[in-house]
């Protein structure tokens, strides 16, 4: 037939039928390579695994991969059983047991950016210790100097009056450098303290339990505020510890002073915690006044989540070796599958896995014996690795060479870096589909229209695509008919605690005869 047709024709349009289907066969594979080239470089991480290796390692390497994978009718399911677990925090009768204990916070209300001070901020969050001094302007600006000292590890496991002595030394340096250490005025301090606490007012806390590495002694149960003052007192500094809140409450308090829309405050970093704004008809175990406004922010403790065996179907074996080798195992469950302190190590670990499977850096037999190498010690691959891993983009891989080498593998090669890569976007987007769906269930259960929550956190503010991760599946999980928005609050936690301590103050000085600290919550109010 087509010879028929050949013979039919005349020779220009067999020559130009030809020119045609070969320009059309050069268009076709010009453009075929440009979309498998962009194809290549937009998902590196299915495409470079697969691209030297036998097909089974690959599939070996999934299989360890998929106990990560938590599916959207998992997480669905994993949030009935959160909102099963903060009711049962917020029943007086179920309260003793429950394991995310949504303490009460005292604060009723969120301020309205008109408030106005130079107040003084410590922020103790679990990695690092901030100084701040803290100047409101009164129409949503302000102004902040701060400082970070470090908390040395063996403060952190030491004898409690030691530590709280170090944070006093670490205030008076900073008011010396600031000039205000003997200026003649005594400055209301806003303590914000990330720890679970037992609040009785709103400058008096009972730690519940310590967490995120830290074990000093003699401090669970006491009152942080009273251990506080005690050592500024003891070094004759001029401050007054007026308030106590959680970082997550400084970050909400922080971004509603510039969007009133705000009405969670999430925690991404060292560890993981959210509060927001419940109704008071809710709080079964609220012992204060039921005036206006009828509400009062809940500091959840979601990192807790777990710690009764209800997340078991969900965690994997890294997660039980993280657990099992931390300094509080059986606790902190959620957080230890989300958090700053945990991930590097969750990837550390499943790259250890790897390699004992011979899936990984094959190339290495000889270097990867070196057991003194930081790949094969617990802490060695730091969480912020995790982001740099994942900012490479394309095939070059040049920021994970550099991990891998300062990890101790030298020379890594393609395969090497594709998979570790694959392994941290795995482990990353685990962490962020769970903090996500946490998130979703507050979104739900404060049902407004519009709702934004503040973050805070150095995992939230630095990872490249943590942000990304968790609006990704909140969008499948929120109720389709609320507006949310994530906003990074900047110093949010230091920030909100200054904003509370200003106004407890205020209200402290104007009333300081009558004044109690539950009628300064209520001031709060407004
Ligand atoms: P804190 O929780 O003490 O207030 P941060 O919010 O700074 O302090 O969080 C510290 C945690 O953030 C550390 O555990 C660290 O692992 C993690 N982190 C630090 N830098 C990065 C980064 N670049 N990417 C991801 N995580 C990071
Ligand atoms: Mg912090």
């Amino acid at each position: 037939m087509s010879l028929d047709l050949v013979s039919t024709l005349p020779y220009d349009s067999i020559t130009s039928l030809v020119r045609k289907a070969a320009y059309g066969l050069v268009t076709t594979c010009i453009l075929g390579t440009a979309v498998y080239a962009g194809y290549r470089v937009a998902l590196p991480e299915k495409h470079l695994i697969k691209r030297h290796r036998h097909p089974e390692l690959n599939d070996q390497i999934e299989k360890v991969l998929d106990s990560l994978k938590i599916s959207d009718e998992q997480l669905i399911h994993m949030m009935h059983i959160l909102e099963e677990e903060m009711n049962a925090g917020l029943s007086p009768v179920t309260h003793k047991k429950a394991s995310v204990k949504m303490f009460p916070t005292y604060v009723r209300n969120i301020p309205n950016g008109t408030e106005v001070g130079q107040v003084l901020a410590l922020d103790l969050g679990g990695t690092n210790f901030r100084v701040l001094l803290i100047d409101l302007h009164g129409n949503s600006k302000i102004e902040l100097t701060s400082k970070i000292f470090v908390i040395p590890q063996s403060t952190m496991i030491g004898d409690g009056k030691h530590l709280f002595r170090h944070l006093a030394e670490c205030l008076e340096e900073f008011m010396q450098k600031e000039n205000i250490l003997n200026s003649g005025t005594c400055y209301p301090l806003g303590f914000t303290f990330s720890f679970p606490c037992q609040q009785e007012s709103l400058a008096s806390a009972r730690l519940t339990a310590w967490t995120k590495g830290f074990s000093c002694s003699g401090v669970v149960n006491e009152d942080v505020v009273k251990l506080l003052q005690e050592a500024i007192n003891e070094k004759g500094i001029n401050a007054k510890c007026v308030s106590l809140v959680n970082d997550t409450v400084g970050t909400l308090m922080a971004c509603a002073y510039k969007d009133p829309s705000t009405a969670i405050g999430l925690i991404l970093g060292t560890g993981t915690n959210a509060c927001y704004i419940e109704s008071l008809d809710r709080v079964g175990t609220w012992n204060g006044d039921y005036n206006e406004p009828k509400q009062v922010i809940i500091n959840t403790e979601w990192g807790a989540f777990g710690d009764n065996g209800r997340l078991k179907h969900l965690r994997t074996k890294y997660d039980e070796e993280i657990d099992i080798s931390s300094i509080n195992p059986g606790k902190q469950i959620f957080e230890k599958m989300i958090s700053g302190m945990y991930m590097g190590e969750i990837v550390r670990l499943i790259i250890l896995d790897l390699l004992q499977h011979e899936l990984l850096f094959l190339g290495h037999r000889d270097t990867y014996s070196d057991y003194k190498a930081a790949l094969y010690n617990r802490g060695g691959f730091y969480t912020k690795f995790v982001s740099t891993v994942e900012t490479d983009e394309g095939i070059k891989f040049s920021n994970t060479r550099r991990v891998l080498e300062d990890i101790g593998i030298q020379n890594p090669t393609y395969d090497d870096c594709a998979i570790v890569q694959h392994i941290c976007r795995q482990v990353s987007k685990r962490a962020a589909r769970l903090a996500g769906a946490g998130l979703a269930v507050l979104i739900n259960r404060i049902g407004k229209s519009n709702i934004t929550a503040g973050v805070d956190g150095s995992l939230y503010r630095f990872h490249p695509r943590f942000k990304r991760n968790m609006e990704r599946c909140m969008e499948t999980l929120v109720n389709k008919d609320i507006k949310f928005k994530l906003t990074l609050s900047d110093d949010g936690s230091g920030k909100g605690a200054a904003m509370v301590a200003c106004v407890a103050e205020r209200i402290f000085e104007h009333d300081k005869e009558t004044a109690d600290y539950e009628t300064l919550t209520k001031s709060l109010i407004n």
